[in-house]
């Protein structure tokens, strides 16, 4: 009832209990490239320059409200899965939001699902990376069957005659998300398929059977009788597979339809009920004797899909960075808005310590993922090859390692209201830990860079020679690099230090770059927190005389994270 002001004894309206002070705002309508400086400079360092305008268009259009939203919405409203139409027909369909969609739709036009096959050269990668980098701030979950179709083509050019059907389709910069077959597409996805029950790292206890339909032999199609554990993005168009033909595990191609026109047998059981990365969805899978065709030597699968692999480790790199880097901005803008005890909360020297170790840890992930970048725009190049055949295993472990901690670090920096599902931290620390453990787990990571060493020893050329453009830069930075040459001619019981020794690479080579390349600030404080500190640290503890401040400046989202000073 609303009663007359004066029958209420001149009290104000009982429903506002409270003024509105002190409260955080959105962080929108921003440019996601041109606020970012250390990945202006990465573009431009790395051979990327020819990109920046698209970039900044592209940087705009990914920061506006509107476009943000979209990450929102892919994931709060989850894939839906019919195994069969209302009458009856199988037909193993995946519904998805019309913001996924619409988030397909700007990463094919875009080319991040081709454009270094497609226009390769100085830069390609290096430009791709930058775009994925900032659609990945703004959702990571589309990013899956993004990175496999961009990562088939390298092994699917072992077949020429599917490489001659499928690279053109692939390479559209259409997306065309109709469940038709190949020849009615005017661009198509394609997804992996490994993993099976009883095993994931060890890919050769597959036991998925491939019997030849005729003659038998690379390009040939033969039957495939198995399961397959998890299949992201099961709406793929086609998928690599791995299965056992008679001359042993062997990779094949695998499309969602018969040349026939028939729906291929590969049945989704049910969909994954996952922690995070909930826009994609993942299947669980039984092929019954689905149509396939070899790809590649019979008998040489792994060798063959690991040119896939090799890429979709990179694209964890990127994944992994682009969390770190919204991480750090969500926690920035926010304690650029917010007050504690008199003060806004970054400018509490404590608070000024833990973001400014959340963003030297953000700047390092994205430096070394822009200079692999680079090396991959440049394998004609041994030295760079050697790199890239290294430390895409390195990079891929270190980084999606450290962006779990991060992500709840920066969550705490805005406090309650960061574990609530109405802000991104949530979703930024679910996704966190997927990076790391598909596409090949930590461990696996780690022996895959002992790997490497014993197999091509002058990837630790490459390595040292990389670091060693940093050497004279750094006191710390030296006699840690020299510490680390030790221990790694110390043979006995590699597998058993694999991780420690991982470890130092990546931070060496991380601070090397940074050291070259970034301001002294930020260059020095990472070798004083990372190189000389003993023992177990939380973030939050750079040593005292770290220029905290001119660290948080530049990590800042320009007009939403503010000026500490
Ligand atoms: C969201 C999501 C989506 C996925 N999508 C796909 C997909 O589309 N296609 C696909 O093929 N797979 C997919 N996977 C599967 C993923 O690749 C596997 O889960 C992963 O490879 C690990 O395999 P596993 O789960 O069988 O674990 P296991 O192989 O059993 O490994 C368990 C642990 O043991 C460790 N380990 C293994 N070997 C060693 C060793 N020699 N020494 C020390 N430690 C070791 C691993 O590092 C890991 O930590 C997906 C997974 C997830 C979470």
């Amino acid at each position: 009832m609303n009663l007359p002001i004066d029958l209420r004894n001149g009290r104000p309206d009982s429903a506002e209990t409270h003024a509105l002070t002190n409260l955080s705002c959105e962080m929108q309508d921003y440019n996601l490239y041109t606020q970012d400086v250390a990945l202006v400079e990465a573009v431009h360092r790395e051979g990327g320059a020819a990109a920046a305008a698209g970039m900044d268009a592209f940087g705009q259009m990914c920061g506006t409200a509107d476009y943000l939203e979209l990450g929102r919405l892919a994931n709060r409203v989850r894939p839906e899965f019919d195994s069969h139409d209302r009458f009856g027909r199988r037909v193993d369909l995946v519904r998805f939001h019309p913001a996924y969609h619409q988030l397909m739709k700007t990463s094919i036009e875009h080319g991040l699902h081709s454009s270094p096959w497609t226009a390769p050269g100085v830069g390609a990668h290096v430009a791709r990376a930058a775009h994925s980098y900032v659609h990945t701030q703004v959702e990571a979950g589309h990013g899956c069957p993004i990175t496999m179709t961009f990562a088939a083509v390298p092994a699917l050019k072992l077949q020429h005659d599917l490489a001659a059907v499928w690279i053109p389709k692939i390479c559209s910069l259409v997306y065309d998300p109709r469940n038709v077959p190949v020849d009615h597409k005017q661009g198509v996805t394609v997804g992996m398929a490994m993993t099976e029950k009883q095993g994931g790292s060890d890919v050769r206890a597959n036991s998925t059977i491939a019997v030849p339909v005729g003659a038998g032999g690379p390009g040939m199609p033969y039957e495939l009788t198995g399961h397959k554990y998890f299949v992201s993005a099961p709406m793929c168009d086609a998928f690599l597979v791995l299965a056992q033909a008679p001359g042993g595990l062997s990779c094949f191609l695998l499309p969602r339809w018969r040349p026939d026109g028939s729906k291929n047998a590969i049945q989704v059981l049910r969909l994954k009920d996952k922690m995070g990365n909930t826009s994609n969805a993942s299947g669980e899978t039984e092929l019954r004797g689905a149509l396939a065709w070899m790809v590649g030597e019979e008998g040489r699968g792994v060798r063959n899909i690991i040119e896939m692999v090799s890429m979709t480790r990179f694209d964890c790199m990127i994944g992994s960075s682009a969390g770190m880097r919204m991480a750090t901005s969500q926690a920035l803008h926010h304690c650029a808005h917010r007050a504690a005890f008199g003060r806004v909360l970054n400018q509490h020297p404590l608070m000024q310590n833990v973001l400014a170790d959340l963003a030297l840890e953000s700047e390092a992930a994205m430096t070394l993922t822009m200079r692999m970048a680079r090396a991959m725009d440049n394998r004609a190049v041994e030295t760079e090859d050697l790199l890239v055949r290294l430390v895409t295993a390195l990079g891929k472990y270190w980084i999606c390692k450290r962006t779990p901690d991060h992500a709840y670090e920066a969550m705490e920096c805005i406090g309650g209201s960061g574990v609530m599902e109405d802000s991104m931290m949530p979703r930024l620390f679910r996704e966190s830990p997927v990076n790391s453990i598909w596409e090949g787990s930590g461990n696996v990571q780690c022996l895959d860079v002992l790997r490497a060493m014993q197999k091509t020893p002058a990837v630790m050329d490459a390595f040292f020679l990389e670091v060693d453009k940093a050497r004279g830069g750094n006191a710390l930075l030296k006699h840690y690099v020299e510490a680390l040459q030790n221990d790694l001619k110390d043979l006995r019981e590699m597998e058993f230090r694999a991780r420690d020794l991982a470890d130092r690479m990546a931070l060496a080579l991380q601070a090397a770059l940074l050291v070259q390349h970034a301001p002294s600030s930020i260059g020095d404080t990472f070798c004083q927190s990372r190189l000389a500190q003993q023992g177990m640290h939380n973030y939050g503890c750079l040593p005292r005389g770290a220029d905290a401040c001119a660290i948080i400046t530049r990590a800042a989202p320009y007009g939403h994270g503010g000026s500490c000073a």
